[in-house]
């Protein structure tokens, strides 16, 4: 019996964080933008420390105007 209400909750659990990786799927694909570094101090370009936007830091992009275009050729020369 006890097996039975471990199983229920357990894959509840797992429906509602299929959910929210459902979710945040859709938002990253939307974005299209990696998962920032968990590092990431929200408020400075990762690669050269430069202050980002508000709205950048928002979208969760962790790369400035400058260092994102230099990841996206370098991504496209490999
Ligand atoms: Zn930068």
């Amino acid at each position: 019996m006890s097996f039975q209400v471990e199983r229920i909750s357990d894959e509840s659990d797992r429906a509602s964080s299929l959910e929210d990786n459902a979710r945040i799927a859709a938002i990253a694909a939307i974005r299209r933008e990696e998962t920032p570094p968990k590092d990431w101090d929200k408020e400075t370009c990762y690669e050269c420390g430069e202050d980002l936007p508000e709205q950048r830091i928002v979208a969760n992009r962790f790369l400035c105007v400058g260092c994102k275009s230099v990841q996206e050729k370098r991504m496209k020369g490999f």
